[in-house]
């Protein structure tokens, strides 16, 4: 696998002075070089974090139109995204699947099209409690990835979410061996429906109540390529902390 991926999901929060003061603390903080940092912060903010985050982070959206621009009302494309200076965008969400109501088919279509348009795609998957209860992960996270397949043809700038929503601001976090579990799936799920090679370079990081205090333990697992992580990228120092439980 590549370089450790980390990345800071903002969700809908912030306002220009708060984002004023993480971004300090970002621009302040220091990172160890093998590891590849992104924030996501909200689309109204993004032009501001741009001009005024270090170069040393990359910027991501939290979402993006199926296709090229025109009249959507309210939406953005990836081809706006990609002219404000942004490299990476999040699709699948936990969030977006659960509360908007996103199908695994619009999913798919928006992934496809940011990276037709040159985004990296941080692909979330995962599954709710009573999937997991019920022994439904792997069925849940396969037809979640399935989807993603059956759309995008080219892998390489793709990173793999794996977030239980079950674990998603609650912080109640998976532990190192349920994620390990996953993560080793998800990779061999690539290594049978596409190929070795992109199972062995394909990222898969983990998202759910990542925080300073745990990130060290599951960062040691096999399978763990790094964090999407939410609440605590809020708080720069301890994002930073994060960023470096890399091994
Ligand atoms: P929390 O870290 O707040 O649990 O959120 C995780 C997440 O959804 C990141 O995308």
């Amino acid at each position: 696998t590549g370089k450790f991926f980390v990345g800071g999901n903002w969700k809908c929060n912030g306002t220009t002075e708060s984002i004023k003061k993480l971004v300090g603390e970002l621009n302040d903080g220091k990172f160890e070089e093998s590891v590849e940092v992104v924030v996501a912060p909200p689309f109204l903010y993004i032009g501001q974090v741009i001009g005024s985050l270090t170069d040393r982070i990359a910027v991501s959206a939290q979402n993006s139109w199926v296709g090229k621009g025109g009249a959507f009302t309210g939406e953005i494309s990836a081809d706006q995204l990609v002219d404000a200076g942004v490299k990476w965008v999040i699709q699948g969400h936990s969030e977006r699947r659960h509360v908007i109501g996103e199908s695994n088919e619009t999913i798919g279509k928006k992934s496809a099209y940011a990276l037709s348009k040159g985004l990296g795609v941080i692909a979330c998957v995962g599954e709710k409690l009573e999937e997991r209860e019920s022994n439904r992960t792997t069925d849940v996270v396969f037809e979640q990835l399935q989807a993603y397949a059956d759309a995008i043809s080219d892998w390489s700038n793709v990173v793999i979410a794996y977030e239980p929503v079950w674990a998603i601001g609650t912080g109640k976090v998976a532990s190192p061996e349920q994620a390990q579990e996953v993560h080793a799936a998800i990779r061999s799920w690539l290594g049978d429906k596409i190929s070795p090679d992109l199972a062995s370079a394909t990222r898969i990081i983990y998202g759910g109540s990542v925080n300073g205090a745990n990130c060290a333990e599951l960062a040691k697992k096999e399978d763990i390529d790094g964090f999407l992580v939410g609440g605590a990228s809020l708080k720069g120092p301890e994002f930073v902390t994060i960023c470096n439980a890399v091994i």
